[in-house]
């Protein structure tokens, strides 16, 4: 086999590698929810900015292109010229940790590492791991490596049949055959640049889903690369990157679309001077965009409003990918509009800068300013406004992967309710709040009667639709403040909020009716279910998750006892 040849210093590529991962984690991990890493973060973020530009800085420093603003100024000031490599370093290992702490989230058991090809060594060295039992350094004969190396999808082994190969990667030789390995390459530019390995004790473990979800992560790290690579090529002038550098410290940890578009908002506000600045999005293959955001003047078009790609002004963005630079459009363009054809009459728009961008294969956006005199906007106004261009489309691009990544981890795939270890993360919050308000909270712990023979009879396909028919009808019957989950295989779980049994019975009543009433009909079959629901209630049954759950499960054992389809309480 032969093996990819890199084109990338090796030094060089686990810099960005750092930069990247620093990009996932900051998109992998905006939890507003989840306080605990929100120190890490904050830490993070700094280093990405110090890392990323400090590196450009030192690459553009004979360019000779200077722009004159009294603002660069300023901001250079904030550049951080000292940066020492034990801090890069310790970023790097968190920023690892908490790409193995995603694979955590996904299963508990899972393990990650990353492995870099490193042509000096002939091999495939270690970046990091989140146990130790992965080798330092693994000779680039592996059969294991280079079959994922080689490979467009995530490939999976088997302890069992992987024998020398398997005993390569590891430095445990304690195994009982049904450890697996699941692999997916890294790929930057059509090169592969390493994989990332993620070890699972036992083979039963592997939720479907996960494939993708770990697939996804390997795209992120080549997203990144390229992304990084890009933005040196364009921007490799010292001013330039510092006034990134302060541009992209400005934006928020925040992971929504509107949270991050506020923040350009203000940096725009900040940078430029215009009569009317739009950000709109447009779908691949639409003949229409959106207007995303709208400052200044807004009588001609808002926000969240749509306009024709053809013949407007606006749209010759999204259509001609081109940037904009003009005093008087109107002579310059062939277009008969801004927004929509014939408006240039009511609004007397002249000095336009406009820039296209990439969010992903799906979605492009443009951002132009608009002056209602003639005075030019500059080509450093440009420069910045490709720069946030390049900023944002990437970063809106990883804020819908991460809604995607985290609605992975902590909702169940087939339901689409929230799985077990997420509930059980909900049962705590919950707990806590119902101490702090001295209110009461119950449990419902649910399972479905004689499940097994719906399979049995009619296929797993079958018992699926059940499920999810299960769940919507549970949906039903509980309020937004309450939380509900897919707990196990055919076993659900409420948790009723601020509510005592007495209330909690009559709902249990409701549902167990619901589902036994509840025609599941498919395939011109139709069938009838019975649930078993238990209740307990906090703190009067137990004042932990741990008790609560035995009592409840209790109580629905009894209901099984005496022939299912009922409510018990504890
Ligand atoms: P009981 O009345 O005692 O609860 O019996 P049961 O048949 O409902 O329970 P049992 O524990 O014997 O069987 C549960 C079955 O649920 C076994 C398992 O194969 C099936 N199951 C678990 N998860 C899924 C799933 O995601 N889809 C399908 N179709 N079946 C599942
Ligand atoms: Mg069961
Ligand atoms: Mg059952």
């Amino acid at each position: 086999m032969t093996f990819p040849k890199l084109s990338l210093n090796p030094a060089r590529l686990g810099f960005n590698i750092l930069i990247i991962l620093l990009f996932i984690l900051l998109f992998i991990f905006p939890n507003p929810a989840g306080p605990f890493f929100t120190i890490a973060k904050i830490l993070l973020f700094i280093g990405l900015v110090f890392n990323l530009f400090r590196d450009m800085a030192s690459d553009g420093k004979d360019r000779e292109k200077r722009i004159e603003s009294p603002s660069i100024e300023n901001e250079r000031s904030n550049f951080p010229s000292e940066h020492s490599t034990d801090q890069s370093r310790r970023f790097y290992d968190n920023l690892l940790s908490s790409v193995f702490g995603l694979l955590k989230a996904l299963n508990e058991s899972y393990r990650g590492a990353l492995y870099m090809v490193d042509p000096m060594s002939n091999g495939f060295t270690l970046q990091n791991s989140s146990s130790g039992e992965f080798i330092d350094f693994v000779p680039k004969e592996n059969q294991i490596l280079t079959t994922i190396l080689t490979s467009d999808e995530t490939v999976l082994f088997q302890q069992k049949d992987s024998g020398i190969f398997w005993d390569a990667i590891f430095n445990t030789n304690d195994w009982r055959g049904s450890e697996c390995l699941l692999g997916i390459r890294v790929v930057y530019r059509g090169i592969t640049v390493g994989c990332l390995l993620v070890f699972i004790d036992h083979f039963n473990k592997l939720e479907q889903q996960d494939r993708q979800v770990i697939s996804i992560i390997s795209q992120f790290i080549a997203q990144g690369i390229e992304k990084i690579e890009r933005t040196e090529e364009l921007f490799s002038d010292r001013e330039n990157h510092s006034r990134i550098t302060a541009l992209l410290g400005k934006i928020e940890l925040g992971s929504d679309d509107d949270a991050i578009l506020e923040t350009i908002l203000e940096l725009c506000r900040q940078l430029f001077s215009y009569d009317k600045l739009t950000i709109s999005l447009a779908r691949s293959g639409s003949d229409v965009a959106t207007t995303k955001l709208v400052d200044g003047f807004t009588q001609d078009i808002g926000p969240n409003q749509d306009f024709p790609l053809d013949d407007t002004l606006h749209g010759r963005l999204h259509r001609g990918k081109k940037v904009l630079l003009s005093s008087y459009w109107e002579k310059d363009f062939s277009d008969s509009g801004r927004f929509k054809i014939g408006d240039t009459d009511l609004f007397n728009f002249m000095s336009v800068a406009g820039v296209p961008f990439k969010i992903n294969q799906e979605l492009s956006g443009a951002i132009m300013l608009e002056r209602l005199s003639s005075r030019q906007f500059s080509e450093s106004d440009l420069w910045l406004l490709e720069t946030l261009g390049e900023t944002l489309g990437p970063i809106l691009e990883w804020s819908s992967n991460y809604q995607i990544i985290h609605q992975h981890a902590t909702h169940d795939g087939l339901t689409k309710l929230l799985n077990h270890k997420s509930f059980l993360e909900r049962f705590e919050e919950e707990i806590s709040r119902s101490l702090r308000f001295q209110q009461d909270l119950v449990l419902l712990m649910m399972d479905l009667d004689k499940f097994k023979r719906v399979n049995d009879n009619y296929g797993h396909l079958h018992g699926d639709y059940v499920l999810r028919e299960t769940a919507d009808q549970l949906k039903k019957y509980i309020r937004n403040i309450d939380v509900v989950a897919r707990y196990g295989g055919e076993e659900f779980a409420i948790l009723l909020i601020n509510t005592n049994k007495k209330k909690a019975m009559a709902v249990a009543k409701r549902i167990a009716r619901a589902i036994n009433g509840h025609r599941f009909i498919k395939d011109d079959i139709e069938i009838q279910m019975g649930i078993s629901i238990g209740l307990a209630q906090y703190p009067a049954d137990a004042d932990r998750i741990k008790g609560l759950i035995a009592k409840a499960d209790a109580a629905m054992y009894r209901v099984k006892g005496r022939g299912g389809n009922g409510v018990e309480s504890h």
